[in-house]
């Protein structure tokens, strides 16, 4: 099941809420928010906002929004004043041990990078905020360094270090939640790209051209450093080498197409990796690279391989 998170930026609109030093912090929690909220877009997770523009919306109508969604974490980002400096976290004094644990883990991460930075942890707190009363879930508020503090307003006008506040609380929340890590889109294009940048290919390949024997003997023994002397490209003589070396049992012609079957079962051979079923198993050499994290799906043993599955098993494979 997907978790979500609504994040709140304080203040907004009419309500500029903390001021210092040229600063406004409804505008600094906006931005922190909104890079939070696109870094979190790496992890499998749904995430609103309570506002995205300068806005002001009435707190009863974010921790009603909240709650709606049935929201499994509320994250308050706040800038704090009154002649303080540093980092500090609030929850509910009745908060429930699981919000408590979670102001915990979120807390030590931001304290941590606060204390980096040289700036005062303050603690963990309890406080009858209304957002934190309102929220039906664990519900935390973050006070991130004092706008009317010289230097905590310095570092808080730096863009860079804004990005990497809210770079430790997307991180700080991934962890927190455990939240899965998204698959990043596939592109069989890029994954040949990737390979020709290594030397490893040369000539230019659409995603589903079909692997020939040919090719995949080249790239194999430029893989392995086993160069093929002489003149000019020789697909038949890197066949050979396969054969020689014993990665390949039997011959083929530099111009049919590579197999899945085959095609596992001569990797998993060249990166030592053995199927323990006697006889030839192309079921079990396929599995084994997906034992291995090489391959996602399973794929049928006599279907031929594209360039752009071929590019993108070697990828994993060499850690490209
Ligand atoms: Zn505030």
């Amino acid at each position: 099941m997907t978790l979500s998170i609504m994040i709140d930026p304080g203040h907004g609109g009419s309500d500029p809420g903390a001021r210092g030093y040229g600063l406004q912090e409804k505008d600094i929690v906006l931005e922190i928010a909104l890079q939070t909220e696109r870094l979190l877009q790496a992890y499998i997770v749904s995430i609103q906002l309570t506002r995205r523009d300068d806005v002001n919306v009435l707190i009863p109508t974010r921790t009603a929004r909240a709650n709606q969604m049935g929201a499994d974490l509320y994250v308050s980002i706040h800038v704090n004043a009154g002649r303080g400096t540093g980092f500090e976290s609030f929850v509910h004094p009745a908060a429930s041990p699981r919000t408590v644990d979670i102001q915990w883990r979120i807390h030590r991460e931001m304290g941590l990078f606060y204390a980096s930075n040289g700036f005062v942890d303050r603690g963990r707190k309890t406080a009858n905020f209304a957002v934190l009363r309102q929220t039906k879930m664990p519900a935390v508020l973050l006070e991130n360094l004092f706008i009317d503090h010289p230097r905590d307003s310095a570092y808080l006008k730096d863009p860079l270090f804004r990005s990497e506040i809210a770079q430790m609380l997307a991180l700080s929340i991934a962890n927190t939640l455990q939240l899965p890590q998204r698959q990043p889109a596939w592109d069989p294009a890029l994954e040949i790209e990737r390979l020709r940048q290594t030397g490893l290919v040369v000539n230019l390949y659409h995603p589903n051209d079909t692997l020939l024997w040919g090719q995949y003997a080249t790239v194999l023994n430029r893989v392995r450093n086993r160069p093929v002397f002489g003149s000019g490209w020789d697909p038949e003589r890197e066949i050979g080498l396969l054969l020689e070396d014993g990665l390949l049992a039997s011959p083929r012609l530099p111009a049919q197409p590579v197999r899945w079957g085959e095609f596992a079962t001569v990797l998993n051979r060249l990166r030592q990796r053995w199927v323990e079923v006697p006889g030839w198993d192309p079921r079990a050499e396929i599995g084994l690279l997906i034992s291995d994290g090489l391959l996602v799906t399973s794929r049928d043993p006599w279907a031929t391989i594209s360039w752009g599955e071929f590019a993108t098993v070697l990828n994993r494979y060499l850690n490209i």
